[in-house]
């Protein structure tokens, strides 16, 4: 073929903008997104056609162009970030934003976001007040604790910490919680960025008392006790309770710092789950700091909480480092809302929505699956449905062991594979993120809202999604 008068072909920019589509287009979302989109796509047409070997083919591309064009301005204006159904069952799921915020806050987060607010101005004195004043009482109310803050996530907590306790001296941990929690976050990679010369004691498997109390030096300014909350070592292991290891730290006046992950603040053993550390157990127990996530088992926004004594949260509050740490109005807002719901434990499981998922019982879950195969059953679709019982995660690194037990859809499409399935799945205007077991599409319940089964089942008819 001729490659060059195909070349030649390819409209100039002036010519296109004298298309009615691309007039349209300029009228709608304005000359320069138009004109970006242009360059765009031609170039890409080049790109291609240059790859071509058949005229067809090429001449297709061409006819294709202003459609193209237009799909490409479309397409910037559709933001890429978007509600997705968590078909997964795993409650925390990282990939898809952790805990959900509760609907019922955002009346108030939607004001305090779109409105001035006093998120540092104290309204009874008519001067600077502090961020953290939102919510420090009850959380201290909560936990036990004589003061609290918070930062951006706990990655920034364990920086923050060990950087204002450790800086230029030693941290001792166990070999036993040397954690990478994902994302390359890392204690020793942390303990050296925070500036703090890391002091390994004990081995993997096992660490006795005497290994912190040998390792105390002068230099040792702190000792760092991480939950490993997110893999377990079983078998012949142990390592030192934090209330056996603060004596010994009190008697060289060495703050014990708690890293606990996940933070919960009600013992969920109540609901048939592992016992985790809570929070006020830990506060209680005597350690000094105690560390958690916003956004895991404590079902808010993303934030690092710390709780402590006083006089170590103070030396945090005035660290330079927190200026670059900080949340901003909308975290301290929900965080607010959040620790208002455990005021009442039983609101709390009501109110936010990783609670209740955690906390739905089976009997209710098989209930919504049998819900959920009806309304798909009734759209007449090329695809088996069957319910099944089925096990989710909590996820995020909480709980790994936690097997819940759940309910589902199960999907065994008629006219495509089940691989071609759930990357349809994926590309539906909500799209639906799912699990493949045993060759079948397993739709979990537990992390689906009722509310959804009817958009669900209609989006199914109205895309097509199961036909050949
Ligand atoms: C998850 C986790 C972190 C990191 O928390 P983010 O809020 O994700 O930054 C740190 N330490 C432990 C023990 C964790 O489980």
């Amino acid at each position: 073929m001729d490659k060059n008068k195909i070349f030649r072909n390819i409209p100039k920019v002036d010519i296109l903008l004298e298309n009615d589509i691309v007039k349209n287009l300029i009228t709608k979302y304005g000359r320069e997104c138009v004109i970006y989109a242009i360059r765009e796509e031609t170039d890409i047409l080049r790109n291609d056609i240059s790859k071509m070997k058949e005229e067809d083919q090429a001449l297709k591309q061409l006819d294709a162009l202003v459609s193209r064009i237009e799909k490409n301005v479309l397409d910037m204006f559709n933001p890429t970030m978007k509600q997705v159904i968590n078909a997964t069952g795993t409650v925390l799921h990282t990939n898809l934003g952790r805990a959900p915020i509760s609907s019922k806050h955002l009346e108030h987060l939607n004001t305090i976001a779109s409105k001035y607010c006093n998120l540092e101005y104290n309204l009874a004195e008519g001067q600077r007040g502090e961020r953290y004043s939102h919510f420090e009482k009850l959380i201290c109310r909560l936990t036990g604790a004589q003061a609290a803050m918070a930062v951006n996530n706990n990655a920034s907590s364990v920086l923050l910490i060990l950087n204002s306790l450790a800086k230029d001296g030693e941290a001792i941990v166990s070999r036993g919680e040397q954690i990478e929690i994902g994302g390359k976050f890392r204690i020793p990679d942390v303990m050296e960025a925070s500036g703090a010369r890391m002091v390994e004691v004990g081995t993997t498997n096992k660490t006795h008392l005497e290994d912190y109390t040998e390792a105390i030096t002068e230099e040792t300014k702190a000792i760092l006790k991480v939950h490993t909350s997110n893999y377990a070592i079983v078998g012949f292991t142990g390592s030192v309770p934090i209330d056996e290891l603060i004596p010994a730290a009190n008697e060289h006046d060495i703050p014990v710092i708690e890293d606990l992950g996940s933070g919960v603040l009600i013992d969920l053993s109540k609901y048939g789950l592992e016992k985790e550390p809570t929070v006020q157990e830990s506060v209680m127990k005597g350690a000094d700091v105690v560390c958690f996530s916003g956004d895991k088992l404590l079902g808010g926004p993303q934030a690092g909480i710390i709780v402590g004594k006083k006089k170590y949260i103070d030396i945090m509050k005035k660290n330079q480092l927190t200026r670059a740490l900080r949340i901003d109005k909308f975290t301290a807002a929900a965080l607010e809302l959040v620790f208002m719901e455990y005021l009442n434990e039983d609101k709390a499981i009501e109110n936010i929505p990783t609670l209740r998922m955690i906390t739905t019982s089976v009997t209710e879950l098989e209930d919504r699956a049998m819900k959920l195969l009806w309304k798909l059953k009734k759209m007449d679709l090329p695809a088996t449905f069957t319910t099944t019982p089925c096990e989710s995660q909590i996820g995020g690194g909480s709980m790994p062991l936690a097997r819940l037990e759940s309910s589902g859809v199960v999907i065994i499409p008629d006219m495509i594979s089940v691989n071609e399935l759930e990357e349809r799945f994926r590309h539906l205007p909500i799209p639906i993120v799912s699990r493949i077991v045993n060759d079948e599409i397993l739709l979990d319940v537990r992390t689906m809202e009722p509310e959804m089964f009817e958009t669900i089942a209609t989006m199914f008819k109205e895309t097509k999604v199961f036909e050949g």
